[in-house]
């Protein structure tokens, strides 16, 4: 943005409290100025074609993958999280940025249709053109992975692009914008609103062709509602509350190690982490041993050689606290964990908790795991099913991991690993429920950003010409029988 914005707020390192950059919180007004911009700018990208906008893309890519050590200090200043896991995002990023580019083409270019018998003189053709000024709202916690989803896939769709970041990580948003203006410096292409929810709604209602969302369901749905005046439309990647299946037959080192890993790395701030575990009786006493001692050298820290950062936003130290206290007031045991420090949640595990409570229903979004002990595969599926998100899930068994996978109401399951789903760019990422819908990522996510344009295009005049005044009784008698030799038939 080049307009002055009158009030600014300050970006805070989590860990420290120290001021990591300020930033200005802009108006409705300041952010329809940035439409504005961008609608020239979106004409000016879609004019290059999908080679033009591939090569800049992969300019853009070499900028962010040379300077991603760069990259990742402002994610680890603004986020708490290690230096490793904010590179680990990026690297994604990278990978996600150059599919884009590569398969727009394929996917969103002109397919041929087949055009039926009684339309075979015409040429039928689908594409899908760019929707113009995307805006794109994000959260904190992967501030570089998560809006990437949709702001590389939207580019290369051929759209400009309007980007409100978490109020927690304006930093990373900013070096996002300033490094694409860098490689690709002739127009506003991806341009940067910072501040409030405020801002994120003034983008909602600033006349942009389709708002993509990451964040909380509270918000996607404050987000709907604002769209909803403009018949602006959404697409809305929201909260989970992801489970992991371990079966009897199961790899039990490595389905512990996943669970640790998907439910309290980036500590547990992770919309695909783990937060549920089921596992059948038979292996239940050795698994949750495991998980024990692999949770148990976790060490939360702002150091070098800390596992984990602290919980980013303050306000959810209270949350992860009121879950575990209700976990344990209703019966659940802590075999490790706590939360005695103001900033940083110790890894915790719960067992024996009941299935109504917090920590089982809620999205806790922090380094906590809750394992519960099923006499069956049958009732762990109903147990992870039982929730209002589906967004990711996790399944570990040698004999059926596919049909297990099949049976979670989730978009996304992960058989043998954890979140791996996220890392292949050709997969499409989203979820159902309260975990929102439509999908970035993969071609799905390419034609989220495109609208689909049918067209026709009359190759000869056909023998019995439908669409015209002139056309005769004996058409119609023809084309009668014509029907019923092609459907009419008694089966
Ligand atoms: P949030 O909903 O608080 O904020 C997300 C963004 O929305 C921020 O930029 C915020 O400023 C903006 N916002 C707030 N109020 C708004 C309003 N009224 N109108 C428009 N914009 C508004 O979420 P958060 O705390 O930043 O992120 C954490 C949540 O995001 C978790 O629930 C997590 O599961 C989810 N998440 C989902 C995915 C996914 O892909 N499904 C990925 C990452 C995070």
């Amino acid at each position: 943005m080049t307009t002055v914005a009158a009030k600014t707020f300050d970006s805070l390192n989590p860990a420290t409290d120290e001021v990591v950059g300020t930033h200005p919180v802009h108006s409705a007004e300041e952010v329809e100025a940035a439409v504005e911009r961008a609608r020239g700018a979106a004409l000016w990208w879609a004019g290059l074609g999908f080679a033009g906008r591939a090569e800049r893309l992969r300019r853009w890519k070499g900028v962010l993958t040379r300077r991603s050590a760069q990259l990742a200090e402002v994610v680890h200043a603004e986020t708490g999280k290690p230096h490793g896991d904010a590179m680990l995002e990026i690297i994604l990023a990278i990978d996600h940025t150059e599919w884009a580019a590569r398969n727009a083409r394929k996917v969103l270019g002109q397919h041929r249709r087949s055009s039926g018998l009684l339309m075979a003189n015409q040429a039928a053709t689908v594409e899908y053109q760019p929707l113009g000024v995307v805006g794109v709202i994000g959260p904190w916690n992967y501030p570089v992975f998560t809006p990437m989803g949709s702001i590389a896939y939207a580019l290369a769709a051929g759209n400009a692009v309007v980007f409100k970041p978490s109020e927690y990580t304006p930093g990373v948003g900013r070096w996002l914008a300033d490094s694409f203006a860098e490689a690709v410096p002739e127009q506003p292409v991806f341009q940067l609103v910072t501040g409030f929810g405020e801002t994120g709604a003034a983008l909602c209602r600033a006349g942009v062709a389709k708002i993509a969302f990451t964040g909380s369901p509270g918000t996607g749905k404050k987000i709907m509602a604002a769209c909803a005046e403009t018949l602006t439309p959404v697409l809305i990647e929201a909260g989970g509350k992801d489970a992991l299946l371990v079966d009897a037959d199961a790899d039990l080192e490595a389905a512990a190690d996943a669970a640790v890993w998907g439910g309290i790395s980036n500590a547990g701030q992770t919309c695909v982490g783990i937060e549920r575990v089921y596992v059948h009786e038979r292996v239940y006493d050795e698994f949750v041993a495991k998980v024990v001692a692999k949770a148990t050298a976790i060490r939360p820290g702002f150091d070098d050689d800390a596992a984990i950062g602290p919980i980013t936003m303050p306000s959810q130290v209270d949350i992860i606290r009121r879950h575990i206290a209700d976990a344990i007031k209703r019966g659940g045991r802590a075999l490790v964990g706590g939360t005695d420090d103001a900033r940083y949640v110790q890894p915790t595990v719960l067992v024996d908790v009941p299935e109504d409570a917090e920590a089982v229903r809620e999205e806790t979004f922090g380094p906590t795991l809750t394992i519960a002990k099923v006499a069956t595969m049958d009732e762990a599926i109903d147990k992870a099913n039982n929730s209002k998100y589906g967004l990711g899930g996790s399944v570990f068994s040698r004999s059926q991991g596919l049909d297990l996978a099949r049976r979670l109401r989730t978009g996304m399951v992960a058989v043998n690993s954890v979140i791996s789903f996220a890392g292949v760019p050709s997969l499409p990422f989203g979820g159902v429920g309260d975990s929102g819908f439509g999908r970035i990522h993969g071609p799905e996510g390419l034609r989220e950003f495109g609208r689909p344009k049918a067209i026709t295009r009359q190759r000869f005049r056909a023998p019995l010409v439908l669409t015209t005044f002139a056309r005769t009784k004996k058409v119609d008698a023809q084309v009668a029988k014509l029907i019923t030799l092609l459907h009419g038939k008694r089966r």
